[in-house]
Parts: C-alpha cells; structure tokens; sequence
C-alpha cells in the first residue's frame, strides 16, 4: 500500500500509521489524500518548511466525554461522546454528529479529516470537525432520544460556539435530534445562538433546502458530471443505496430530472420496484414511521422484490449512488455495476467506496466523484443556513436551491480544472483532493506554525 504513495509522502503516512494504531478508516481517508497529492510532491517548499501535512493529519483538538442517560425503564445507560475539532484554517469546525453503534475514535477521524477538504471545497470559510456517539437509536422512545440529547450537550456546549464549531446531523441524527440539542445549549448558556448548530427547522433559524440538500446537491454533481460528457440523466436507470435522508432527496432530484431510481436499502436489505420508486409512500415508511423497507414492498404487494441476500450493486442501472454509509462499495460491487454497463458513480455518503472499487470504476472508465465533491451540498447549505443566521435574514425555497445548485456547478469547474492542471483530466478523486488541499494548506502557511 504505502510504496503506492509518493516517496516525500512515506514517512508522513508512517507517522500516522504509528501515531493512530488501529484507526483504519482514518488511515484509509489519509492514504487517499496523499496520493492525490503526488503532482505537487516537491513543489511548495513552503509546504515542507512548515510541515503542513504532518499537522494536517493531527486533529486541532480531539474531545471525548461520558454520556449518561436513563431509559424508559429507569435503568441506566453509558455511552461514549465525541467531537474532533481537526482544522480551522479557514473557519469555525463545522461537520456532523453521527449516532450509530459502529461510531468510535477511528469512524470520527476519518470523518473530521474528509470534512476538511470536502468544507474548503464549497468555497466557504468553514473550518473541518466531525463528532457523535456510539449511542443506537433504532428503537428508541421520543423521550430516550431527548434524555441523550439532553445529556450529550451538557457536555459538548462548552466545546462549541458559532466562531468556534458548530456541529449539525449525520447519521442518526436529524431534525429532531437537532432540536433537542439545540434546546438544551439555549438552556444552559441563556443564549439565542442559533449558528451554533444547523440543520435546525424552519421555525427556529433552520434554512429551507438544508433537509435536502445533501441528495440534491450530489444529484446535481452527477447532472454536471454527465453533461460535461454530452450526456443526460433523462431516461437513466439509476440504483441509490440507503433510504435515510441523503438517499430519499437524491431520488427525489433524479426523478426531478427524469430519471427514475428503481432500488433502495436499509439495513435490512434493498427493494427493487421497476416502476420507479414511490417516493411518497418511501418517505412515509422512513420520515413518518421511522419504519423498514419491509413495509415498502408489503405496501406494494407483488411489484416490488425486498431482498435481504446478495447486493444492491447487482442491480442493473446506469447510474449508482451510494447514499448510505462508509465502505459499503466493494470490489465486488464495483465489478457488478461494471459488468452491467454502469455510467456514473458519484458517492452521497462520505467513503462510501472501497479503494479496490474506486480503482476498479477508474480503470473501467466509469464516471467516479469522491464525496468530498459531490456530497458537499449538504454541508454548504448548512454554511448558508450559518449567513441565514448571521443577518437575522430567512431566504426563500428557490434563492437557497439557486445557491446550492451554483455551488455545486462550481465545485465540479474547480475539481475539473485541478485534474486538467496537474495533468490527470477527468480525475474527480484528484481534483477534489488536492483543490481542497491546496487551500487549506495555503491558509496554514499564512497563518504560521500554530
Ligand atoms: N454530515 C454532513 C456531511 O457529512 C453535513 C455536515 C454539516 O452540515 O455540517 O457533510
């Protein structure tokens, strides 16, 4: 792996090898930058002098905490907090707190160090962090939900501030979530700081478009990637994974543009609906009932396929959008959409692909965009519900979608003229990695060794 990186790059990813053991998805999110990195080994001195990649790498600040809570029963639970405040060149740590029994220290790094990137990209002044939980909410009451809520802010309030990081939803948490945390900072500081979280809803400082704008915003990345290569998603057959938030205003947009989306999954499968999928009915089962897929096919009795063996990635479409989570695109994935013609994969969750996949999509000459791009919709909304917030302003449904559907436009030109720059054209992976790089890295420089 390592003799694949750049040889100026070697001993930067052997110190994080033995800084961080055991932290895997963090390794794997480094290793993929610094080979983005090889067109400018050598080339800023400046980058050297002032060891720009070695405090990259090293988070700012990394806070863990104990999260205690009762549950409906009266028995206690502990849980464990985190929040990496990784970068803050370029403005206040900005990321996602994700609940998930599968988050720790590893899952939180390589999330924080991505945002990093994928924030500078937007072309915001919004600085890289990431936080959450191990806490499992499937299954549990409103009123456990606000207990951890409650109990996970009593804690992180004193890390966070809107000049000093402003966390918002990933995984797990949502409006709601958001709205139990952000009531207990205002409780505990008596202030009515509404940037210091986002994502919040409308009535209370929240932006329009931000529920859909990370599907939306990869959707129109997708849109730009097909048109800068003569083609369209009209009439395209397209396979989202996952049917949280992300995934369900992905199908939204593609449907919007004349696609028709014909698989999901949630973890306890995927459907398959050849008609195209029932939006309406999907965001009931998953909006309203928080409920299974199983009761999407139960709904449409015998059209629709629930499949609980073998992959969503076997089913042929010409567009995939892996919406779900890291590390859920194998290399037998990749090779099951090549087979079937796959077009386009361009990534709504962050990692979602495996490196073997990714190189296998690349060499196959598949249309392939990192998260870091064409995810950032989401994140860039929340950098315009933060303006929203700033002048005390609301803006309207059509001004906010203008602005994200610009910004991704823009972040597609910029990553198209960075692989065109340092001579790899088409190079989506490169592009994100190193335009992202370079500004940050630039920042830093500025600023000095701090
Ligand atoms: N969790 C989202 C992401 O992965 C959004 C973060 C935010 O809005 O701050 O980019």
């Amino acid at each position: 792996m390592i003799e694949e990186l750049h040889p100026a790059f070697q001993t930067e990813f052997e110190q994080v090898l033995a800084r961080n053991p055991g932290e895997r998805e963090f390794h794997q999110a480094v290793f993929e930058v610094m080979l983005s990195l090889t067109p400018i080994a050598g080339t800023h001195p400046e980058y050297a002098s002032w060891s720009i990649l070695q405090r990259v790498c090293e988070p700012e600040r990394q806070i863990i905490f104990r999260v205690p809570w009762v549950d409906d029963q009266g028995t206690v639970h502990i849980n464990r907090g985190f929040r990496v405040e990784f970068n803050s060149a370029i403005g206040p740590y900005k990321g996602g707190l994700r609940f998930h029994p599968s988050v720790n220290l590893s899952i939180v790094k390589f999330l924080g160090f991505e945002q990093i990137f994928k924030n500078a990209l937007t072309g915001l002044p919004i600085g890289g962090g990431k936080g959450g939980s191990d806490f499992d909410p499937k299954g549990r009451s409103d009123l456990e939900i606000m207990r951890f809520c409650q109990s996970f802010m009593t804690e992180l309030y004193r890390h966070i501030g809107e000049y000093t990081d402003v966390p918002a939803g990933d995984i797990g948490v949502g409006g709601r979530e958001l709205g139990y945390l952000f009531g207990q900072y205002k409780r505990i500081t008596n202030r009515y700081e509404s940037a210091v979280l986002t994502g919040k809803g409308l009535p209370w400082g929240g932006s329009q478009v931000r529920t859909e704008a990370t599907g939306y915003g990869t959707v129109f990345f997708a849109d730009e990637m097909l048109k800068a290569n003569g083609r369209s998603l009209e009439g395209k057959r397209a396979v989202v994974s996952g049917s949280g938030n992300v995934a369900i205003y992905a199908v939204e947009k593609i449907h919007q543009l004349g696609g028709k989306v014909i698989a999901c999954s949630d973890s306890g499968g995927y459907i398959v609906d050849e008609a195209g999928l029932d939006l309406d009915l999907l965001k009931e089962i998953k909006e309203v009932r928080r409920g299974r897929l199983t009761e999407y096919a139960e709904a449409r009795g015998g059209a629709v396929r629930h499949i609980t063996d073998g992959s969503i990635w076997d089913v042929p479409c010409e567009v995939a959008l892996p919406c779900a989570t890291q590390n859920e695109l194998p290399e037998a994935g990749a090779k099951a959409l090549i087979a079937n013609g796959v077009e386009l994969v361009a990534e709504g969750a962050n990692m979602p692909t495996t490196p073997d996949a990714a190189k296998l999509l690349v060499q196959a000459g598949v249309l392939y965009a990192p998260g870091k791009a064409s995810n950032a919709g989401g994140v860039a909304t929340s950098a315009l519900e933060m303006q929203q917030n700033a002048s005390r302003d609301s803006w309207s449904f059509e001004k906010t979608e203008a602005r994200l559907q610009h910004i991704m436009e823009t972040i597609h030109h910029d990553c198209m003229e960075t692989a065109d720059k340092y001579g790899d054209p088409g190079n989506y992976v490169m592009g994100a990695n190193l335009g992202g790089y370079l500004r940050v890295a630039d920042a830093m420089v500025a600023m000095g060794v701090i």
